[in-house]
């Protein structure tokens, strides 16, 4: 049997008349860019993420260098962020000429809070936290931190739409939350697009004009800004998929019950849920010693795994300059040596979902 790490096709073809009709309609209206969809779209998932506010914008990395840009984090500053985040993070923060400060992982593959603390010295502005993989972290004791020395509370929530600690949703714990809806995300378009929520209307209005070449009137430019964007297109897919983002999410849980409970090989290390957080599936991740081998041994029978990440941000060539070296993060390096992504997507197969079980239980 052969399983795809992912096929983004079958999520389109469950409500392909839908998201068709919805392409016409925009087609039709002769209007493509800030029209009524992006409007509605950045109510419905504002009222969704329980925030005043979202600002569409042109993709999730845009979201991140616009919220720091927004709140006036600069050269100089200091962002706390986890060493074992996708580099998009790490890459919002120093495209504004601030400096990355990193902080290890739990065992929860999120920012580890008692680590924190050390690491904040006058220079600190903001700590960025990532819900990771899609599980929420567990915002209390960095919430405390923030308030403690009034520093900046950012979110990358490209992962974790609709993830929720003590009950609320990610993305609402701090000053800015940063969404992606890169295609493979939970809430996916179908081309690039992104989005912040905030419940500060300040901010909100700041990033508004940042999107659009700094001008809150036409040609009549404010700040130096950018062209950032979300088009009416996505938006309108965004909307329709809004609406069946439990359904995924159920599905999604139901293939990783499935995982939890039925891969039972010592050599396979499963993920772990915080008590209070819950977890919306982007990833699947497992933990396997000599990972080359079982990668292998999948691909041989068929199945296709993905490593996120094979590089923590430090050690990336793109961060040379911050001058880390191997060992500097041990525990993200460990991560990123031993971590293995298997497929896990809507309209996966019962037969799939048993396939892939067997054959790591095998191994
Ligand atoms: C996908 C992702 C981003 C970037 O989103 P794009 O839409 O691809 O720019 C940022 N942070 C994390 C954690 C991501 O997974």
């Amino acid at each position: 049997m052969l399983v795809k790490f992912n096929d983004l096709l079958k999520q389109f073809q469950i409500h392909k008349e839908e998201y068709e009709q919805k392409i016409k309609d925009i087609m039709e209206s002769g209007y493509y860019i800030l029209g009524n969809e992006v409007k509605y779209f950045e109510e419905e998932f504002a009222r969704y993420i329980g925030s005043k506010y979202c600002v569409g914008l042109a993709s999730g990395l845009d979201a991140l260098i616009i919220a720091f840009r927004a709140l006036g984090i600069s050269e100089g500053d200091e962002v706390i962020v986890q060493s074992n985040t996708y580099i998009a993070s790490v890459m919002g923060i120093s495209i504004n000429g601030a400096t990355p400060v990193f902080v290890e992982p739990n065992e929860y593959y999120n920012i580890d809070s008692s680590k924190i603390e050390e690491k904040i010295n006058s220079k600190t502005k903001a700590i960025l936290v990532v819900h990771l993989y899609g599980q929420a972290s567990n915002m209390k004791a960095i919430q405390e931190l923030c308030d403690k020395y009034n520093l900046y509370l950012i979110e990358d929530c490209a992962q974790s739409h609709g993830a929720k600690y003590d009950g609320k949703m990610t993305g609402t714990f701090g000053d800015i939350g940063c969404f992606s809806f890169y295609p493979s995300k939970n809430l996916g378009a179908f081309g690039d697009a992104g989005a912040i929520v905030t419940s500060n209307e300040k901010i909100a209005d700041k990033v508004k004009i940042l999107r659009n070449y700094g001008s809150e009137k036409r040609y009549y430019n404010k700040f130096v800004g950018y062209n950032s964007r979300l088009d009416e297109i996505q938006a309108g897919l965004l909307r329709v998929k809004l609406k069946y983002l439990n359904e995924i999410e159920i599905e999604k849980s139901k293939i990783v019950d499935r995982y939890l409970n039925e891969i039972n090989n010592p050599k396979v290390i499963l993920p772990k849920i915080e008590n209070n957080c819950t977890h919306v599936w982007h990833l699947f991740v497992l933990q396997v010693e000599e990972r080359d081998t079982f990668m292998e041994y999948l691909k041989k029978n068929g199945i296709e795994s993905i490593i996120h990440y094979p590089i923590p941000p430090h050690l990336s060539e793109a961060y040379a300059y911050l001058g880390y070296k191997k060992g500097s993060f041990n525990i993200a390096e460990n991560y990123s040596d031993k971590v293995v992504s298997i497929p896990l997507f809507i309209g996966m197969k019962d037969e799939e979902v048993s396939y892939i079980i067997k054959i790591i239980n095998e191994y």
